[in-house]
């Protein structure tokens, strides 16, 4: 635990009084690998605006006691991709990606991070704002949720009676479920290990037509047999590390489907096979981070109370207990099975 003085806010800043930040698989990843910079982890935060500068409130039609979410990025809002609306792929800083839970502490004013008491709001910062009587570990939410509608309905361009595979059942997996749902698919497929059992009767509670143990089922041929050979028109790929569900990804996909990759890889894929891509006009899109209005749409989702969202949520801990909720995540820490968990470092 590390203490930071508060720094002065001006006209374009503000201060954010966090209640959640989420803990995330890019989390647990950054704390058991050699990590370059000293960084306050935590790029999902939602809070109250406890300090905002007059243009700063203007821009985000925001004032002090607002419940915000923000957004992770932090875009130079001048850049070619910028200026063309994908400021998640924003690099005005180099080849480093500009955003909360990246930068480093000795850069002023420090609080960078979420699992923090406050979060600085540079003025690059998005926010977006968000009904105060929802739960905070439910608000919160609104990133994973953000990555579903952006991976499994906005990218692929999911529509009404497409079938949509989701590989694997994270928090990503569980909001890619829910965003196919709320997009028309008329099927939805989930897959997962033995040990996410759990996470794949939620994925069915949040919409999903079937759920699949790939360790003791053959997921291409299931899929085959439910689709009746006909496959999925939207696959969409969020599994951490392991590189099979890729080359998997264009099995299941139907002729003329779409890929979505957006689970990060510890390696290279081996084996792809680029033949399976142009004799089936496969797409393959890769997919990095949420956008603005995906983020607008989960948190409607979360508004609506239309699903039960608040059974993915397992954990709440205090700032203290970062390493816990941490190693609940990587499936470190025995007795505890962890799905959505989130700091609250102000309670
Ligand atoms: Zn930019």
């Amino acid at each position: 635990m590390r203490e930071f003085e508060v720094t002065s806010i001006g006209p374009e800043e503000g201060l954010l009084r966090v209640e959640h930040s989420d803990i995330r698989g890019s989390d647990w990843f950054h704390y058991t690998h050699i990590y370059a910079k000293t960084v306050i982890p935590g790029h999902e935060p939602v809070g109250i605006i406890e300090e905002i500068g007059d243009i700063a409130a203007q821009r985000g039609g925001v004032q002090v006691g607002d419940r915000v979410a923000v957004a992770t990025m932090l875009p130079c809002g001048f850049c070619r991709q910028c200026v063309k609306g994908k400021y998640n792929l924003c690099r005005a800083s180099g080849a480093m990606i500009h955003a909360y839970g990246y930068r480093d502490v000795s850069e002023s004013p420090s609080l960078w991070g979420g699992h923090a008491e406050l979060l600085y709001l540079d003025p690059h910062a998005l926010v977006h704002k968000m009904d105060r009587d929802l739960p905070a570990e439910l608000a919160v939410m609104f990133n994973p949720l953000g990555a579903g509608v952006r991976w499994a309905h906005k990218l692929p361009g999911t529509g009404i009676g497409d079938c949509v595979v989701v590989l694997g059942c994270g928090q990503r997996g569980l909001a890619s479920v829910v965003a196919a749902r709320e997009a028309g698919a008329s099927r939805i497929i989930v897959t997962g290990l033995t040990a996410d059992v759990p996470k794949l009767e939620l994925a069915r509670e949040f919409g999903a037509d079937l759920a699949i143990d790939v360790e003791k089922e053959d997921a291409i041929g299931t899929v085959r047999e439910f689709t009746n050979a006909e496959m999925a028109q939207v696959v969409v790929e969020v599994t951490s590390g392991s590189t099979q569900p890729v080359i998997d990804s264009l099995d299941l996909a139907a002729p003329g489907g779409t890929v979505v990759l957006a689970g990060a890889k510890y390696g290279k894929v081996p084996e792809f096979d680029s033949n399976r891509v142009l004799m089936r006009e496969l797409t393959i899109l890769g997919a990095l981070a949420v956008d603005y209005d995906s983020y607008e749409a989960a948190i409607r989702i979360i508004e609506s109370h239309r699903y039960p969202l608040e059974l993915m949520h397992t954990h709440t801990l205090a700032l203290d207990e970062a390493d816990k909720a941490l190693k609940i995540l990587g499936n470190e820490y025995e007795g505890e099975y962890g799905i959505h968990l989130s700091l609250a470092p102000n309670n």
